[in-house]
């Protein structure tokens, strides 16, 4: 079984929005900045046969008001969430996903169409790793970039921008500092945001500056 917290959206569009988080161990991307690590390992009876009832039972006792879930890790689309992305959605949950895109089930997650998803490109971070689906550059509804050093930059200018003007995906682009070297980082995001208004935006992680679960 996967951690369920019930919160509020700390990043992106929707901040301050609550939401059900339902978050997967397994991460094969391995960022150096990962603020998460102890979500890379999959732990025995975590995620891998996931009992898509068994989590919408738990979230209903939880608070069934509540009909928004959003999917992250570790990286989400590394486990066969296919099946509880539609159940959810059949029960009249929004249901949103974090990701790299990087796992093998990104294709098929990504065939589900009513999914908001927030794409998080980390090849400059993470060379091995590999987007699986070139369709997540059109189907981000936004996108979470971590500014950590100054390569970021060129992928940011080279192939990010270039990616999304390629497939016409307007979609706020989110620039977040890295959380251990927030000074150094978000003096680059305000100088790059003036650089280039209209293309950016800075983004924050209020969940950890309130700290949230
Ligand atoms: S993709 Fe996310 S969870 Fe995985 S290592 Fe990078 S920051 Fe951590």
């Amino acid at each position: 079984m996967p951690e369920i917290v019930e919160t509020v959206q700390g990043e992106g569009l929707h901040t301050g929005v609550p939401s059900f988080f339902v978050r997967f161990q397994g991460c094969s991307v391995h960022c150096f900045f990962c603020d998460e690590k102890d979500t890379w390992v999959r732990r025995e009876n975590n995620s891998i046969e996931i009992d898509a009832d068994e989590i919408i039972d738990q979230l209903e006792v939880m608070n069934p008001l509540l009909k928004r879930v959003t999917i992250t890790g570790g990286e989400p689309t590394e486990q066969n969430i296919l099946a509880l992305i539609e159940r959810l959605q059949a029960k009249s949950y929004a249901v949103a996903i974090e990701t790299a895109a990087t796992g093998d089930y990104t294709q098929q997650i990504l065939d589900n169409k009513d999914l908001f998803v927030t794409f998080s490109p980390k090849q400059v971070y993470s060379p091995s790793s590999k987007i699986q689906d070139e369709r997540i550059w059109a189907r981000a509804d936004e996108l979470k970039f971590v500014i950590a050093n100054k390569e970021a930059e060129e992928y940011l200018m080279q192939v990010i921008l270039a990616k999304l003007k390629d497939v016409g995906n307007k979609c706020p682009i989110f620039l977040v500092a890295d959380w251990y070297n927030q000074a150094d980082c978000t003096a680059q995001i305000v100088e790059l945001c003036k650089q280039y208004p209209g293309h950016f935006r800075m983004g924050f992680q209020l969940h950890k500056v309130l700290q949230l679960p």
